[in-house]
């Protein structure tokens, strides 16, 4: 078992391991919890964070390759404890090159109600494109995760869910998208959340849901935009 490392490889994982940075930045994670990963692009290769590291400690070197069925490839740290469910998504998701995982909050105290987060936001029309949707209670150490992700997901614009009793997954084309939407995903949980306690927030129309998300995924921002999605 020798895994040859690419250029390719060793960029995923400074990407991968800088992204970390922005958990902490954004408020979305505490001591040791949360994790991001990605795809090598156009391979069956995933990086993802190693297991119980301080994100003070986290260097790209240290950073685990993995297959698609979570396998070691190369790194001598064994992964994050969220790397199957990662992996599972990746395996059934092809489109998806980044997952992000944090227990941010504001947005699990939603999971912790089971209760998915309505789209009363122009923002969450736009970067969600509908509310943010409720996945099932499940157990850590089985595929279980990532298959109520992938159910939830699979069919849906929003690019993040929360997991019932649990957190927050996000998937994106890349491991910054991924991140972007769980920034995004705090964010908004947190405004829907305080403005539940003045009363009940108004739903926005289906039609303009719609007609914001094609605005902002198709026209909003530089144009042409290279960003990753
Ligand atoms: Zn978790």
């Amino acid at each position: 078992m020798t895994f040859k490392t690419t250029a390719a490889v060793e960029e995923t994982k400074a990407e991968v391991c800088a992204l970390h940075a922005e958990l902490l930045r954004w408020g979305l994670v505490t001591w040791t919890s949360g994790n991001v990963s990605g795809r090598v692009p156009g391979t069956d290769i995933v990086v993802i964070k190693p297991s119980g590291v301080s994100y003070d400690d986290l260097r790209p070197e240290l950073m685990v390759v993995t297959d698609l069925d979570g396998k070691v490839l190369d790194g001598d740290l064994s992964p994050s404890s969220d790397a199957e469910s990662h992996s599972y998504v990746y395996r059934h998701m092809p489109e998806v090159g980044g997952v992000v995982h944090t227990h941010s909050p504001y947005a699990t105290a939603w999971a912790a109600r089971a209760e998915p987060i309505p789209c009363v936001l122009t923002a969450m029309a736009d970067e969600f494109g509908g509310e943010i949707p409720l996945g099932p209670f499940a157990l850590i150490g089985s595929d279980d995760i990532g298959r109520g992700i992938v159910q939830t997901l699979e069919g849906h614009r929003s690019p993040a869910v929360i997991m019932q009793n649990h957190g927050v997954f996000t998937i994106g084309k890349g491991p910054k998208a991924a991140v972007k939407a769980a920034v995004m995903c705090e964010d908004v949980a947190r405004t829907v959340h305080i403005s539940r306690q003045l009363g009940e927030p108004v739903p926005i129309a289906p039609q303009h849901v719609d007609a914001l998300y094609d605005r902002y995924q198709n026209v909003y921002g530089q144009q042409p935009a290279p960003e990753e999605k």
